[in-house]
């Protein structure tokens, strides 16, 4: 079983529709796939029929932008976490209003970085919105290409290692929903919280990480379910350690893509995968919707 529970399509981020994730799942043999779009389960029904016409199972899912608020040497600061949340009541009404604000929030804060970046670059807002479909999510990758496609850079992995970076100049923070809330309400509407690509800035000191590791006690006694463990951007300290957390408190442990399309990031298909007895432990958790295996 190639279980693979992370992929954007152009509902938020990714540069393929639902349908066409489903068909390159098909295509890299996967057996199981979960659409997670960002803060968006717009994605899903579509997702759904496509993935059953193909014969790939579906997990509907969803990555939620959530802020955590830390304290390292008396300096509080925020810190981006995204939660994946599986098989959560697309319809429970906190959860759908959280998931709304952030969309906004998402869109007022790229619109300001456009004005910033317009300062010194050819860029409009309409370039941007030209880049996404109608209600997608927005990020920064809408802004990645339409910095491509006014020659400003080659390719979205180019704007982000560059001006679209956080020490780029352009950078503004996403200030959405506090972390522990974004458990606490991914639990309520019958969702399995599990944070995606946790320690993803760690390099070879998990200190440096981008999050202090004492804050993870705290978001497991919050009703944290489980680790993305292997996934690219989390290096092999971070996994060792989570491993043996997860094992502590015996926790859900992931491991997938994060797949954003062929042309969306160098991420692929069932590059990382996730084991039948941990799917199964995400969907005996569950109470909110319904896998198709
Ligand atoms: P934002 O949430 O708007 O700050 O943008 C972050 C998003 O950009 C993440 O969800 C990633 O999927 C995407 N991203 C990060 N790095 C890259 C990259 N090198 N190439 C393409 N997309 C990226
Ligand atoms: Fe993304
Ligand atoms: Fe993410
Ligand atoms: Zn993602």
């Amino acid at each position: 079983m190639r279980i693979d529970l992370h992929s954007h399509s152009t509902r938020s981020d990714g540069k393929e529709s639902p349908t066409e994730v489903f068909e390159h799942a098909a295509a890299a043999g996967l057996d199981v796939l979960a659409l997670t779009d960002h803060d968006t389960t717009s994605g899903w029904a579509e997702a759904a029929e496509a993935a059953s016409r193909l014969g790939v199972g579906f997990v509907p899912g969803i990555e939620v932008t959530t802020v955590a608020k830390v304290t390292t040497n008396q300096r509080s600061h925020n810190i981006s976490v995204h939660m994946l949340a599986y098989l959560p009541d697309p319809k429970h009404s906190a959860l759908e209003q959280i998931l709304g604000d952030s969309v906004s929030t998402r869109q007022t804060r790229a619109m300001a970085m456009v004005e910033l970046l317009a300062k010194d670059f050819d860029i409009t807002w309409d370039l941007v919105l030209k880049q996404i479909d109608e209600g997608a999510t927005i990020g920064r990758p809408a802004l990645a290409d339409a910095l491509v496609e006014i020659g400003v850079v080659p390719n979205r992995t180019a704007a982000f290692e560059s001006i679209l970076s956080k020490n780029g100049g352009y950078y503004l923070p996403t200030e959405t929903v506090d972390v522990f809330d974004a458990i606490s309400l991914i639990r309520e509407a019958g969702g399995v919280p599990v944070i995606a690509h946790p320690l993803g800035g760690a390099k070879d000191n998990l200190d440096r990480g981008d999050l202090p590791h004492e804050h993870f006690d705290r978001l497991i006694a919050g009703g944290l379910a489980g680790f993305e463990v292997y996934h690219r951007e989390v290096p092999q300290v971070a996994r060792d350690w989570l491993l043996s957390l997860a094992k502590k408190h015996d926790l859900i442990v992931t491991g997938s893509s994060d797949y954003h399309g062929v042309h969306g990031k160098p991420n692929r298909l069932g590059e990382h995968t996730t084991s039948p007895e941990m799917l199964n432990r995400i969907i005996e958790l569950a109470s909110g919707s319904q896998a198709i295996l």
